[in-house]
């Protein structure tokens, strides 16, 4: 068994909080000790989860609180709306609870991204506690506040940052995940390599076989790694006035390969990854990268299980679907780019270069 680690995240008044990562944490008292006392307890999560893990989580929390109860949403990133937003807070509304109850997202980023939100809303804010899931949830989406759900005209339009008390990454809870949402996960996790440390992309690039077989000690450390990093950048700019933004290298491309396709025919993490093997090649035809590391960065992206050619749409689609995404300003696209191993800045980019990268790649 992996022992427990602990990234803590630095935030101004008093908002610092804890990210432990370890195997056996949803079943350990101290997981749950130590939180702000509260009259209740609710549970968020979905209906593939629930029936999975939400009973132990309960039989902990019981331990800590006289009330817990349990709301599940139904499962799936078209749920990230306005109607499971209102069934979270129908329910603390119609059972009276208190603005001291707590929060526990139970599940992957759909459900933490919802629960953080309408934690963040419900009588001003009450705090909550994300329980990720799923590995995506673990090395990105439960780190760093920010919350959301989708409109029908874009993704994560409506949402707060708003940090949680705590996060709870058991690594046992991976061990029900499919296949291909654990390659989504490692997507996020190869991300940080190549914008913040050029080690641990070696270090990925030697542990991606044991990465696939779900080895504890191997995610474990992979787990704390990416939340040191997004701790850190987090740390120094919570609410993205610049540095944050590099955390989004790959997912220009990849936001558009998502909602060009149609939400969920690919994954985010796959969509990303394709994303950043493109982004690795406007890294190269600005004349910041060689061309070895765009080989190097997508045959780790083959070898994850991951796509590496993105959907023929055409370059004008992607570039109408590139313009619409939050970092664009005023009219020109920009990209998170690699400017050394480890390094990455904000780049705008011409629409001629991007057209050069997405024919090389044969989606013009
Ligand atoms: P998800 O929450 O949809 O989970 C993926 C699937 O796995 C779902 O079907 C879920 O029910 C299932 N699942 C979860 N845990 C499981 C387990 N232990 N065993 C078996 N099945 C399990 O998707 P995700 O990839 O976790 O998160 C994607 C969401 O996160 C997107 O909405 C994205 O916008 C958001 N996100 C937010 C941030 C942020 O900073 N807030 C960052 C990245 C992504
Ligand atoms: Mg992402």
């Amino acid at each position: 068994m992996a022992a427990t680690d602990t990234v803590r995240i630095l935030l101004p008044d008093n908002r610092n909080y804890e990210i432990r990562i370890g195997s056996g944490l949803l079943d350990a008292a101290s997981s749950w000790q130590g939180l702000p006392k509260a009259g209740a307890a609710v549970i968020v999560s979905n209906e593939t989860v629930a029936p999975l893990y939400a009973e132990r989580l309960k039989s902990q929390l019981r331990a800590v609180y006289p009330r817990v109860d349990l709301v599940v949403l139904p499962d799936g990133e078209q749920h990230k709306d306005w109607a499971s937003l209102n069934r979270i807070c129908d329910h603390l509304l119609g059972e009276a609870l208190d603005r001291r109850t707590v929060l526990f997202a139970l599940g992957g980023g759909v459900i933490g991204d919802m629960t953080g939100f309408a934690a963040a809303i419900y009588m001003r804010g009450v705090p909550f506690v994300q329980v990720p899931t799923t590995l995506l949830a673990q090395v990105d989406s439960s780190v760093g506040g920010k919350t959301a759900i989708n409109h029908p005209l874009g993704k994560n339009m409506l949402g707060a940052f708003y940090q949680p008390e705590r996060v709870i990454a058991d690594l046992d809870s991976l061990d029900s995940l499919p296949d291909r949402e654990l390659r989504a996960g490692l997507a996020e996790i190869i991300k940080y390599g190549p914008i913040a440390d050029a080690g641990f992309l070696c270090w990925i690039e030697d542990n991606l076989d044991a990465l696939l077989a779900r080895d504890k000690a191997v995610l474990g450390y992979a787990v704390r790694r990416s939340c040191e990093i997004k701790a850190d950048v987090v740390g120094q700019d919570e609410r993205e006035q610049g540095l944050r933004a590099i955390l989004n290298f790959g997912h220009t491309i990849g936001h558009a390969i998502e909602a060009g396709l149609g939400y969920g025919a690919w994954l985010h993490g796959e969509a990303v990854a394709c994303g950043m093997v493109l982004a690795a090649d406007l890294s190269q035809r600005k004349g910041l990268m060689p061309t070895a590391f765009v080989g190097r960065l997508r045959a780790l992206i083959e070898r994850a299980g991951l796509p590496v050619r993105p959907p023929k749409l055409g370059a004008e689609r992607y570039l109408q679907l590139m313009r619409v995404d939050k970092k664009a300003e005023a009219g020109a696209i920009r990209f998170v780019l690699i400017e050394e191993l480890g390094r990455a800045g904000l780049h705008a980019v011409p629409d001629a270069l991007i057209a050069e990268t997405l024919a090389a790649y044969g989606a013009a």
